[in-house]
């Protein structure tokens, strides 16, 4: 069965996720860690934890996404910025191990100006001085769209942060649909290519997580605005062959459309629909 979920508001704790979840049908979900915009995290309530992973055995669900708050910015220019994204992150990886043997997923940064290479070695750093040999959390980079100074719009800046991580095994991808178009690769008539070209250059077995959603603009537009699933450039038939492609048909995918409740319970059972297995 296609594993399919959407983000999930994580203000009620991790037992809510889970039944929130369900109640939309999904099998997986992803959350913020802390709020989007940043700021402090809420304390954890074990007993809350225990109850989601006990309804996910039960139910024999697989591993969920966190995603870094948006503000989080390793390669900023501001040292307060980056320390700011050294403390969340590193705090975030120690409350995931509550949960352990998920993926946490980022937004690589914006070097604002100081170059893809100064941003590449400053990210790396990061996760040089936050990742633990001991941790059961898999990190991943996120496939970003190009806005701005956005480090990641291409597989080989990707590989260039992963180089230069020490412990690669804590490390891999998450592919954002909307992302990788607006940034140029075309997954509408050469979905092929492009999955062999993430092979070639970072290979398939980083791959963890895909991001699915439709994307307002053209290909190579570099905006980054999500669309419901069928009504962007990328369009439904994309999708079903994105989602029955033996290279990413086994992960979980996520849904950060533009919706309700309604709205994601309705793109999960179509998707599913799409699934054919
Ligand atoms: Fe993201
Ligand atoms: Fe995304
Ligand atoms: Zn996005």
């Amino acid at each position: 069965m296609l594993t399919i979920g959407n983000h999930i508001s994580s203000s009620k704790g991790y037992e809510a996720m889970g039944k929130q979840a369900l109640k939309l049908g999904a099998n997986t979900f992803a959350f913020f860690t802390r709020n989007p915009r940043g700021g402090s995290a809420k304390v954890i309530d074990p007993a809350d934890v225990e109850r989601f992973r006990m309804l996910w055995k039960e139910k024999g669900y697989g591993a969920v996404v966190a995603h870094a708050p948006y503000t989080l910015n390793p390669c900023s220019d501001k040292q307060e910025v980056r320390r700011f994204a050294r403390e969340a992150f590193a705090d975030d990886l120690s409350r995931m191990e509550y949960i352990p043997g998920n993926y946490y997923n980022f937004h690589p940064g914006s070097h604002v100006g100081q170059g893809v290479q100064e941003g590449i070695s400053l990210i790396a750093d990061l996760l040089n001085k936050c990742l633990k040999p001991e941790q059961t959390t898999t990190v991943l980079l996120e496939t970003m769209a190009g806005k701005g100074s956005e480090i990641g719009r291409s597989f080989e800046e990707l590989r260039m942060i992963l180089d230069q991580v020490s412990l690669k095994d804590k490390m891999g991808v998450c592919l954002d649909t909307c992302h990788v178009w607006d940034a140029g690769y075309d997954i509408v008539t050469d979905l092929d290519g492009v999955v062999q070209e993430f092979d070639r250059v970072l290979g398939l077995s980083c791959l963890k997580a895909v991001h699915i959603n439709d994307s307002m603009n053209q290909r190579g537009s570099r905006k980054d605005r999500h669309a419901r699933i069928g009504e962007g450039y990328i369009g439904l038939e994309a999708f079903e062959r994105i989602v029955n492609h033996p290279a990413l048909r086994d992960l979980p995918f996520v849904l950060e459309t533009p919706n309700d409740d309604d709205g994601w319970a309705k793109e999960i059972s179509m998707l599913r629909g799409k699934a054919s297995y």
